[in-house]
């Protein structure tokens, strides 16, 4: 009999490859001297396809059966030595997410691993004395007597203090000494040149000590309650709904202390735009070395030292927004997601998901469980949802800890400006008040909506607006009389004159940001003025530039977009002026109201944050919105109900699921047929619990690493169908349809949206659409279209 065919071990391998032709699993034999080396997860090299070129792909599998003729089965070349194997867990999350979201599976791993190609890692060089001291000093006479200058320098030095190292940067900076004196020193044995490897730490802030405050019952309560849940091995969910300034960052602070005295780690995510220094030393000033951050904004290397820190043991708390969600912490303990509202929170790249979705994902795989805590002022329909629902549970903070009271709002009816023959952009009521606080040298905040829709321009008298002839965006007007695209860049120049009608009122409508600007400075010349939003926050610093220079009372107003509201205490503002509020409730989809609820709240919030009283004023064209109304009185709960009735009657998220279907296609005729053809394939009916392609991504046993939760998830694509026949009622599907941008770049845009009310009916309609797909690319079909998912979702298309 022959053992060794019988001992042969195959891996099933993903291959670095994001195309939808190579997303499934590749079967390759373990040769004899790798066995015991290559293990799931194992990053390997491997010959690929009729050339056999040799490309990189991660073991999601090991067995000791071959998919087929073992003889054809090629052999595993190496390892790969530039990238890290991807921890169990990763890959588990991975398959969850193509799963979930719908992507290829290689596209899943590369979000879930987002540093693991290995980086150099940096090292201080150190000299120190290698002779002893008495001959060290017989040697310095003897570069006095001969004049050698530098090695006389060098050698005084390193006798004052003989058993200390100096930085090799010291030596050749302050004390100027050539590296080839250096070298020489080196060679005749008088010093030593020591190497020690250091992390990149892209924290350079010392924070002094902070002062202990007594948490209020409310806030005390929360900790306390998550935290004897957590030592009743009760891992699960929780949402914190409390105004801003009500301590919750506080309380976020207090439950990471009680994790890690139980030895675990804390992952923090917060939204980009709202990572600013003030948050970051905080935490700093609490956990110190313990903390590091991650963002955008770090290189490769920084980013792949703050890994490595967080796998070798030396964080025990990361900060970042969404990605830092993939921290390969040894013992995550918590979870927590500041500002769980926010959009960012979703990705727009494949595979599309949530980090709120991901993070109660993860929670439950790691070892014993983690707790997920989220955060908002103004939660999300969805957490709000499933709070109210018991899925979550819910606390409230009610009080402000700032001191300050919430402001008093006003909402100004813009109509009623224009009918009393105001054409400002500020009504008379903004005026007085901006002249009040100039007057009174306290600071005031202006803010608009959005960008891309202030400043497009339209004939006033027949209704045309200037567009984007690739992408059927408006245009909006720029200094220097050019109309420019935001997607494409294409632009133009303005004309006084209407293309469609020949008359002369065409113009812009006059409230971007710069408008606001320049209308400011029109009306009080001596103003002290900011203004932030994305042309003045190009460059790396620019954001926290401005946010510091008005915090430190540089200028009187600042004027801004979204990024204004979001997360600053700025205790010198007593008013927040909210120029067209109505302006999100215009932007075509169903999430329009919440976020107009939302951005009003927190523009409100940021008024009275210190000892002064403070102020808003909304202005709008339809004051009597549910969304402006509930906002100015900070109701959440009056918002929720009203909202949530809508979702519900229009069966929209998170009442029930919806899924997009995104095609691109390069011919318009084409991609309304494939369109067609599409929403053909999804109304066949779906079959629940059949798996019927069987590529689902299989693992071996978690090593008896048990997840103690109760709510163990399973990976396998049928998990998510259990018992949804018989509740589920049909799914609606709407479209094909021309995408809200019918046009970037001259490729055409359509979109299919489903809606039911059980999650998993979608996934196996975008699993049948998948299969379809990899037909066509088999057929050599498939050219020049691109298909994508996207659940539940938040970003247009
Ligand atoms: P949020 O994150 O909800 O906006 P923070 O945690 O930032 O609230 O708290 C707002 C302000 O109140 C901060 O300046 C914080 O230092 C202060 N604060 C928080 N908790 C307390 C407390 N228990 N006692 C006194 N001040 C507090
Ligand atoms: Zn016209
Ligand atoms: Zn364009």
């Amino acid at each position: 009999m022959d053992n060794t065919t019988e001992s042969n071990i195959y891996a099933k391998i993903i291959i670095d490859i994001s195309h939808e032709q190579v997303d499934r699993t590749f079967c390759y034999k373990v040769p004899e001297r790798l066995i015991g080396s290559v293990d799931v997860g194992s990053c390997v090299q491997v010959p690929f396809g009729r050339g056999n070129k040799v490309r990189t792909g991660y073991v999601m599998e090991l067995t000791d059966t071959a998919d087929f003729d073992p003889a054809k089965i090629k052999e595993i070349v190496s390892i790969a030595t530039e990238n890290l194997p991807a921890e169990d867990i990763f890959i588990k999350l991975a398959a969850w997410m193509k799963q979930r979201y719908g992507s290829t599976m290689y596209a899943a791993l590369k979000t879930v691993l987002p540093a693991h190609k290995k980086q150099t890692t940096l090292k201080h060089k150190f000299i120190s004395l290698r002779m002893a001291q008495r001959e060290a000093t017989e040697y310095l006479y003897e570069c006095r007597q001969k004049n050698r200058k530098a090695q006389e320098r060098l050698l005084a030095e390193l006798l004052t203090e003989p058993e200390e190292r100096i930085p090799y940067e010291l030596v050749t900076g302050k004390l100027n000494i050539s590296a080839a004196t250096i070298r020489s020193l080196k060679e005749k044995c008088v010093i030593n040149v020591t190497e020690e490897e250091y992390y990149r730490n892209p924290v350079n802030i010392s924070a002094g000590a902070t002062r202990r405050l007594n948490l209020s019952d409310e806030q005390q309560h929360v900790v306390d309650k998550v935290i004897s849940d957590f030592d009743a091995n009760i891992k699960k969910t929780y949402l914190v709904h409390g105004i801003t300034g009500s301590g919750k960052t506080e309380v976020y602070i207090r439950m990471i202390e009680e994790i890690i005295a139980r030895g675990k780690q804390a992952i923090v995510l917060i939204p980009e735009i709202s990572l600013t220094y003030q948050t970051l030393m905080r935490f700093y000033r609490h956990f110190g070395e313990r903390v590091s951050v991650m963002n955008s904004t770090l290189s490769p290397g920084e980013k792949y030292d703050q890994f490595e820190r967080a796998r070798n043991g030396q964080l025990d708390i990361i900060i970042g927004p969404r990605s830092a969600l993939f921290t390969p912490f040894p013992n995550l303990g918590l979870i927590i997601i500041d500002e769980e509202h926010e959009p960012a929170y979703k990705s727009e790249q494949m595979p599309k998901y949530h980090a709120r979705e991901t993070a109660i994902t993860l929670a439950k795989l790691v070892k014993d469980g983690a707790s997920v805590v989220l955060g908002s002022a103004t939660p999300s329909l969805e957490a709000y949802y499933r709070a109210v629902s018991g899925e979550y549970e819910l606390f409230e903070l009610t009080k402000r800890l700032t001191g300050g009271t919430l402001p008093e709002v006003e909402c100004v009816d813009l109509r009623d400006e224009l009918r009393s023959g105001n054409r400002s952009i500020f009504s008379r009521s903004l005026q007085e008040a901006i002249e009040d606080r100039l007057q009174k040298h306290e600071q005031l905040m202006l803010f608009i909506n959005r960008r891309g829709l202030a400043g497009f321009v339209s004939c006033r008298s027949c209704g045309h607006v200037f567009k984007c002839p690739h992408c059927d965006v408006s245009l909006s007007e720029h200094r220097g009389g050019k109309l420019v695209c935001h997607y494409c860049g294409y632009s133009e120049p303005v004309t006084r004159i209407c293309p469609e009608c020949g008359s002369k009122y065409v113009s812009a409508f006059r409230a971007g940001t710069e408008q606001i600007e320049k209308e400011v400075l029109k009306n009080w010349p001596h103003a002290r003025v900011l203004r932030m939003d994305a042309d003045t926050t190009k460059t790396k610093d620019s954001y926290q530039k401005i946010l510091s220079a008005f915090s430190n009372e540089e200028a009187d107003i600042l004027i801004g977009t979204q990024m204004i509201v979001k997360g600053h205490d700025f205790p010198k503002v007593t008013l927040v002026g909210v120029l067209a509020a109505d302006m999100s409730l215009y932007a075509n989809d169903y999430r329009a109201a919440e976020r107009t609820f939302q951005l009003l709240t927190q523009a409100a919030g940021r008024a009275g944050r210190g000892e002064l009283a403070g102020k808003v004023i909304v202005q709008s064209y339809q004051p009597d919105h549910y969304a402006i109304q509930t906002a100015a009185r900070q109701d959440y709960g009056a918002f929720y109900d009203e909202e949530i009735a809508y979702r519900r009657l229009l069966a929209y998220p998170p009442v029930a699921h919806m899924m997009a279907v995104q095609i691109t296609s390069k011919s318009e005729e084409a991609g309304i047929t494939f369109s067609n053809k599409l929403r053909t394939i999804l109304e066949q009916p779906v079959v629940p619990f059949l798996d019927l392609d069987g590529s689902s991504y299989s693992f071996r046993s978690d090593n008896g690493r048990g997840n103690s939760n109760s709510n163990d998830i399973s990976v396998s694509p049928s998990a998510y169908v259990r018992g949804s026949l018989m509740e589920s009622e049909k799914p609606v599907i709407i479209g094909p349809a021309a995408a809200n941008i019918s046009k970037i770049n001259d490729v055409f845009r359509f979109v299919i949206y489903v809606k039911s009310q059980d999650y998993a009916i979608l996934t196996k309609m975008k699993d049948k659409i998948e299969r379809y797909t990899a037909r066509l690319i088999e057929a050599g079909q498939y050219r020049g279209y691109s298909v994508q998912f996207d659940f539940d979702p938040i970003n247009g298309f």
